[in-house]
């Protein structure tokens, strides 16, 4: 079957379904397709949690965080769904660690809300946390929490109630640039469309080949514990997401199966049709003794965990923008393990750039020729 279309988005993962949805909510009737069931568990954007953090040390970042605030809370409003926990996040670690330190000099810059805490503040505002004595702490409460599947299922829900159409279970096998108007060939059908965005998430390389991207798969894992008594102190109202600079390792308070933790350092370089989806045992041991250090009366037990992949570009900064070889698609990849709290402002800002050409959000550090 082949159909002419005005907008199609390929990839509905976070940032495909956030652009469709801001297309449906423009009036533009786009069309979206994606290889699996919408709100699958195969690619980036699966589970219970990704942190919603404003705690960076680039205005850039910050600008966007904060404009995605106020559309998580508008999609929260239209569709009747708790996406977003406000529960702040609270990133910490041992004296001159360089990087908190200069995350911490960027929030009295761009004057956003933050605290900095001793050990002995943190276990009177969060009890269930004991650090050590010389940590320093930074807290910012306009941080929390995203429930990534429901964000997901919402975004299309969203954008079938503003008039998109969405084919799961098309995989996309082709695109021909050559044409103005490209053509997507599909394990479905085929499409040709005024303007196309696309969104593959890990499936970048393989999908957008002619670019030759320089990214980079990594296999990541997350980690649910129990405490051995769940308490009220492990709850998101009374323990905010944690951070702990000096090992990249961070947490979530009680929600979904139990306590998550993970490991932001990248795990080994893999593909999408290769990754290993076995837990590692001893990233899972190194995580639990973790929490037993910073959360001591935890004693936690095994769930479950999951596996994930980040795609990483080399300086970890995003790829938004024209595709170089033809000025009618449009590209959103590489988000490098930390893009889904912007997911909403991304599809605003492909949505516009697919429409009106332009977008007054500041994207230009994320351009695709930045690699040569
Ligand atoms: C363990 C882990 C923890 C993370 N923690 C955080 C966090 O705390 N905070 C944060 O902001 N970010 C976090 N991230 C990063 C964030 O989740 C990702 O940046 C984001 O989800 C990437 O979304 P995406 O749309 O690019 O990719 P995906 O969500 O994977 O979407 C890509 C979609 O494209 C589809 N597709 C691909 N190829 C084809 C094809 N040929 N035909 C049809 N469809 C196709 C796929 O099926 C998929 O649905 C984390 C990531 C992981 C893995």
């Amino acid at each position: 079957m082949h159909r002419d279309v005005e907008i199609l988005v390929v990839g509905l993962g976070a940032m495909g379904s956030a652009a469709l949805y801001h297309l449906a909510r423009q009036g533009a009737a786009p069309v979206g397709i994606d290889q699996y069931a919408i709100g699958h568990a195969q690619g980036s954007s699966h589970g219970h949690s990704r942190a919603f953090r404003v705690f960076y040390n680039d205005p850039v970042y910050i600008t966007l965080v904060k404009a995605a605030l106020p559309l998580w809370q508008e999609l929260e409003t239209l569709s009747g769904e708790q996406l977003l926990i406000p529960n702040g996040m609270l990133a910490f670690a041992k004296p001159e660690n360089e990087r908190l330190d200069q995350n911490i000099r960027i929030m009295q810059d761009t004057k956003t809300s933050h605290e900095v805490l001793t050990a002995e503040e943190v276990a009177a505002r969060f009890p269930a946390l004991r650090l050590p004595g010389n940590t320093v702490a930074c807290y910012t409460p306009d941080s929390g929490f995203l429930n990534p599947s429901r964000c997901v299922r919402t975004h299309v829900s969203q954008a079938e109630r503003f008039g998109a159409t969405v084919h799961s279970g098309a995989t996309v096998h082709h695109i021909d640039l050559s044409k103005e108007h490209p053509e997507v060939e599909t394990s479905t059908g085929s499409y040709c469309c005024r303007r196309l965005i696309v969104a593959p998430g890990p499936w970048a390389s393989q999908l957008l080949k002619d670019l030759s991207l320089p990214l980079q798969v990594t296999r990541q894992q997350k980690f649910y514990f129990q405490p051995q008594e769940v308490t009220a102190l492990y709850q998101p109202d009374r323990l905010p997401v944690y951070a702990d600079y000096d090992r990249a390792y961070y947490g979530f308070p009680y929600y979904g199966p139990g306590i998550k933790v993970a490991d932001d350092g990248h795990g080994p370089v893999t593909s999408p049709e290769t990754v290993d989806r076995t837990l590692d045992l001893d990233v899972q041991n190194a995580l639990a003794q973790w929490i037993k250090t910073i959360m001591p009366e935890v004693n936690p037990s095994f769930i479950e965990g999951a596996t994930c992949m980040y795609t990483l570009t080399p300086d970890h900064d995003f790829l938004i923008g024209d595709h170089p070889l033809n000025p009618n698609i449009l590209v959103g990849v590489g988000f490098s393990g930390h893009g889904f709290k912007f997911s909403t402002i991304v599809g605003k800002i492909l949505a516009e750039l697919a429409t009106d050409g332009k977008t007054d959000y500041p994207i230009d550090k994320f351009r695709l020729n930045r690699f040569g």
